[in-house]
């Protein structure tokens, strides 16, 4: 298929809540194989719609490490049926804020329900780094982003450190 260009912060488009996906054809199979070439394109573990301008609640995410075989979920309709009380901490980034990492802590263990590709409803059990690329990309959906789980005024840093480098760009 195609790689897409990846809208950055602050692009409403990253800031709205997607909508739930009934149709399952040809359309979604080319927007799923879009994310996914977009997402190995850009050296990242997980995309969502929203980042390459559609607001439709599926997202790709292959959290396999280097050694291991390419490993690539096409996850629509997400939701989390449990999350663990123990929470692990990791440092995040998002090809939407490019340069920004930040140290966010989520629940370690979740418990996902979601359809594929092709309508199949799916259970499974996240942990470790496919848990946390999990939930960021769901809070992609929700038109979260990871700056949102940071203190006000650290992401008051953050935001101002996005629009120089933004101002910068369009300046160049
Ligand atoms: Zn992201």
């Amino acid at each position: 298929m195609a790689v897409k260009k990846i809208l950055l912060y602050p692009d409403p488009l990253l800031l709205m809540r997607s909508a739930k996906i009934n149709i399952f054809d040809k359309n979604l199979v080319n927007l799923s194989k879009d994310l996914i070439d977009t997402m190995y394109d850009a050296d990242g573990v997980g995309l969502a719609a929203p980042q390459i301008g559609i607001n439709k609640r599926i997202f790709v995410m292959d959290c396999s490490s280097e050694n291991e075989e390419k490993d690539c979920r096409v996850v629509i309709n997400p939701e989390i049926e449990h999350a663990s009380e123990e929470l692990g901490s990791y440092k995040e980034g998002c090809l939407s804020i490019p340069g920004i990492t930040e140290e966010i802590s989520r629940p370690k263990v979740i418990k996902v329900l979601y359809q594929d590709v092709n309508g199949v409803l799916q259970r499974d059990t996240y942990d470790d780094l496919w848990s946390i690329c999990f939930q960021h990309e769901l809070d992609h959906l929700n038109g979260k982003l990871f700056i949102d789980h940071l203190r006000p005024m650290k992401k008051i840093l953050v935001k101002n450190k996005m629009k120089k480098s933004s101002k910068k760009k369009k300046q160049e």
